[in-house]
């Protein structure tokens, strides 16, 4: 296989990338080892568009952040992607020392170039949150913070990727650059080698064990995890905006934000860890969590019963702290993009930008003339909840699958778990349609609506129910099918294709 531009990384970063590269006519593979796009950081994390009213606009991440936020608005309407902007942000403190760590913030906010930030004093903080911890003294206001659903985000972008013609490919895993006369010549991959003239490297948490493959390096990424809580969505009213607890040396500060779906997450903390796969949450490290910040700012939220899942994210943390996005030193037609920590879900369009000026720069001999029959946007996928009663009614009369509701908890029918099984990248698994459309995602987390969607997935791609996944690869849901085996028979099937 051949093409101009591979893409390592079905991230946000990735997919940002391809559909940034889109527009010209060039020839782009996107490769992800895992079985769907967006498995990566680019799924657990705060879900916020920072503002940028919290960062050094001196660094690359501060610069590539302010920029991303003039962009945004206006890729997320072309992408038909959910965005709540602005929602505003009020750091919350307690103390003396807080007020003095805000009247700092404000001032770097105002340097860039964030307007409307107030600082609020015990009255004003109670007003627009009355559910605070009635011993919390003082606010910092910041009206542009905003929110999105990272899997639709993430999805889209690759959707309109593959729309204009990259071809995306799952399981596929980079092992090794071919290079040639200190110049990129392709990938060998799990699946065969793919010729390149350019190779992007955004691979997360691993874009330093690619990019040792192709000179030495003089950077690291270290995993630092963040853990969660999900509340349920009753909770929802509990807040306005998006609450931050007072910064610290090492964070932006702890939150407790809205979700675009309507739940409530709070989070996360921050601990470095040596395993780049280490997602699992602890109970020493969620009460911590729950201790210092949640019931410290909402003493209403539990500490369990309305949790309805934690889970992890892991931060691809550089030596530096920065974004890492360059050419390689010593090889003609490699790009970094690594360290790609928070806010690396915002600052995406804007990084996208940055990387198509580098592979213009790289001279490779592409052809960056724009495609004539290039589409902005995507066909958004059927959302029963966004339609009016009677838009509903004609659709049910037109296909009755979508009055078949199939997850109770978020209201998601047949009919869109079937069209997410055929958009332009599918979904072939539990947790993909989980990503796509919510089924799962609710209050039992699929335990009522999971078999129902196995039976579909199984229909629709032509296998058999013993052969879904939760999230490709072995992860087969069913073990045997009963009642057809002896229990000999079944034990033999069992160990075959169990996890
Ligand atoms: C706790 C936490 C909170 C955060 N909160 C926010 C926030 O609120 N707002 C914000 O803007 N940012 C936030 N971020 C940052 C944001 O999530 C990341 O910057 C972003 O998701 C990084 O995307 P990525 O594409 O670089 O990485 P990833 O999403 O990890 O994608 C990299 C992909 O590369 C693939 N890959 C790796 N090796 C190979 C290989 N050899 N071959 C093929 N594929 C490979 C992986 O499978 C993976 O899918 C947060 C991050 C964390 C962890």
């Amino acid at each position: 296989m051949k093409t101009d531009v591979l893409i390592i990384g079905g991230g946000v970063i990735g997919a940002s990338v391809a559909h940034q590269l889109a527009k010209y006519n060039l020839d782009i593979i996107l490769v992800e080892k895992a079985n769907d796009i967006c498995m990566g950081t680019s799924k657990a994390n705060s879900a916020m568009i920072h503002s940028g009213f919290n960062i050094d606009g001196g660094t690359l991440k501060g610069q590539l952040v302010l920029k991303a936020n003039k962009v945004i608005k206006q890729l997320c309407q072309d992408l038909n992607v959910g965005l709540v902007k602005p929602l505003g942000s009020i750091t919350v403190g307690f103390e003396e020392k807080d007020l003095e760590k805000m009247k700092k913030t404000m001032e770097n906010g105002i340097k860039n170039g964030i307007q409307g930030m107030k600082l609020l004093n015990q009255k004003e903080l109670h007003e627009m949150e009355p559910h605070l911890n009635p011993d919390s003294k003082y606010g910092l206001f910041e009206p542009e913070t905003g929110i999105i659903n990272p899997f639709e985000y993430t999805v889209a972008l690759a959707e309109n990727a593959v729309i204009n013609g990259v071809k995306v490919l799952l399981d596929t895993e980079v092992l090794d650059i071919m290079i040639e006369n200190k110049t990129v010549k392709g990938v060998k991959t799990n699946k065969g080698d793919i010729e390149t003239k350019v190779i992007i490297n955004a691979a997360g948490l691993y874009a330093d064990k690619i990019a040792a493959m192709v000179e030495n390096i003089d950077f690291e990424i270290k995993p630092r995890k963040g853990q969660y809580f999900l509340y349920d969505k009753k909770w929802r009213d509990i807040l306005t905006y998006t609450i931050y607890s007072a910064p610290t040396k090492v964070s932006k500060g702890m939150i407790v934000v809205p979700t675009i779906d309507g739940n409530i997450l709070a989070g996360s903390n921050a601990e470095a860890v040596d395993d780049k796969t280490d997602l699992k949450t602890t109970t020493q490290a969620l009460d911590q969590i729950y201790t210092s910040t949640i019931s410290h700012l909402f003493p209403e939220l539990p500490r369990m019963g309305d949790v309805i899942t934690t889970f992890t994210g892991l931060r691809a943390s550089s030596t530096n702290e920065d974004f890492i996005i360059e050419p390689a030193k010593t090889v003609k037609g490699f790009i970094n993009v690594a360290g790609i920590q928070s806010p690396g879900l915002t600052s995406a369009p804007a990084i996208a930008e940055m990387v198509e000026g580098l592979v213009r720069e790289q001279n490779m001999n592409l052809d960056f003339s724009a495609k004539v029959n290039y589409q902005k946007g995507r066909k958004p996928p059927i959302m029963l909840k966004d339609l009016s009663y009677q838009e509903r009614t004609a659709l049910i009369e037109e296909n009755p699958d979508y009055g078949e509701i199939v997850c109770r908890c978020e209201s998601i029918s047949k009919g869109e778990i079937i069209d997410a099984v055929h958009r332009p990248i599918p979904a072939t698994n539990l947790d993909a349609v989980k990503r796509r459309v919510r089924a799962g995602m609710g209050r039992c987390q699929g335990g009522f609506c999971g078999p129902k969607v196995v039976a579909i997935l199984s229909q629709e791609l032509v296998i058999s129910p013993l052969e879904v996944t939760q999230k490709g690869n072995k992860s087969f849901v069913l073990t045997a099918k009963n009642k057809e085996l002896s229990l000999d028979e079944g034990d033999r099937n069992y160990e075959k294709i169990s996890v």
